[in-house]
């Protein structure tokens, strides 16, 4: 299975695969493969892509192409298979997705009800540049149930993979997946689009990786400065949380009283846990799933004497639903209520 986080497993064949579009400006004009209809009436471009459609659709969706095509179009303008030609500068991936959700060409977007990554950042993006409410709903809607503000929606998602979208493929290989390269676009796209609310968790995820993989990433010096030092500040932040109040709970949870196999399986927890996770951000899962993702605490804590075992469950509990409040301040974003996300 791809995991959305540390491992970079290829994706399998029934993994939809991201639209494959050649995006060169320089090169030769070419026609959309997948949006061309030939009783269209206006062409858009994007990069060297031709986009043959309908204003009357085009309009019917979006105000701001309402308005473009109630200027008279010039008589000398350039002209396609004899429809005026409007020259867009956006992304030619985005304006394909674009299309293909006001086209109801689903298939282009993803499956199963999982869109590509690109698709929904296309959503994001031109359904406010072109004040699309759906589009821009829609690509949000997905976009925020994959970066929670609870911790109850947190604990619905799958640590070791997306739920609600599939991640962008790696450059050098189309089958695997690219973990670091999809957390760095998602900030990227909520910086972009003014969307607060999903950058804690956004920020939390940077933490699934070590710093090394993170800032050597070939696209990481895309991350404004501000952004990165959040997320620099946030980890030291989480883990100085776990190796003081984090271990505290632990060896409170456990009883000095006990003895014999209890006790040393307490004695070898705490000192698991006072190292540092492979993974920060499954510091912030349930104790059970915390454990099955960190060897090393695996084995003492299932020594634990069913007292102590309950106990350690529900101090992590405690623990873990305290960081989740405050962790906007952990990567220096005020409060959860201070996130607000830009209306248009
Ligand atoms: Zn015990």
């Amino acid at each position: 299975m791809p995991k959305r986080r540390r491992t970079e497993d290829g994706m399998s064949d029934e993994e939809p695969q991201d639209l494959t579009l050649e995006d060169n400006p320089e090169g030769p004009t070419v026609r959309s493969g997948e949006v061309w209809f030939d009783d269209g009436n206006i062409i858009l471009r994007a990069g060297n892509t031709e986009f043959k459609v309908h204003r009357g659709v085009l309009a019917s969706h979006s105000p701001v192409f309402a308005d473009m095509f109630q200027v008279p179009q010039p008589t000398r303008g350039p002209t396609v298979d004899d429809c005026p030609e409007v020259r867009l500068h956006d992304d030619t991936f985005d304006v394909t997705y674009m299309l293909a959700a006001l086209y109801g060409k689903t298939d282009l977007l993803g499956s199963d009800g999982v869109l590509h990554f690109r698709a929904m950042r296309a959503m994001i993006r031109l359904g406010k540049k072109y004040q699309i409410e759906h589009l821009r709903n829609d690509g949000l809607r997905c976009l925020k149930r994959e970066f929670t503000m609870t911790l109850e929606d947190f604990d619905k998602l799958d640590p070791d993979e997306y739920l609600n979208f599939s991640p962008l493929p790696k450059d050098s290989n189309p089958k695997a997946i690219d973990p670091v390269g999809t957390m760095v676009a998602t900030i990227n796209l909520a910086l972009e689009c003014g969307i607060q609310s999903v950058l804690p968790a956004v920020y939390l995820l940077t933490t699934s990786n070590t710093l090394g993989e993170f800032l050597y990433h070939k696209d990481a010096s895309s991350i404004p400065f501000d952004a990165m030092r959040s997320c620099i500040y946030g980890r030291e932040q989480l883990l100085q949380e776990w190796l003081g109040s984090g271990n505290a709970h632990i060896s409170a949870s456990t009883s000095i009283s006990h003895t014999g196999d209890c006790k040393a399986a307490s004695i070898s927890l705490v000192r698991a846990a006072s190292k540092c996770p492979d993974d920060l951000s499954n510091l912030l899962l349930p104790w059970v799933s915390l454990v099955e993702r960190w060897d090393t605490l695996k084995q003492p804590s299932e020594r634990l004497c069913r007292t102590c075992k309950q106990n350690v469950q529900l101090s992590h509990d405690t623990w873990r639903r305290k960081v989740w409040e405050d962790l906007p301040k952990y990567f220096k974003l005020g409060v959860w209520g201070d996130l607000q996300d830009a209306e248009t």
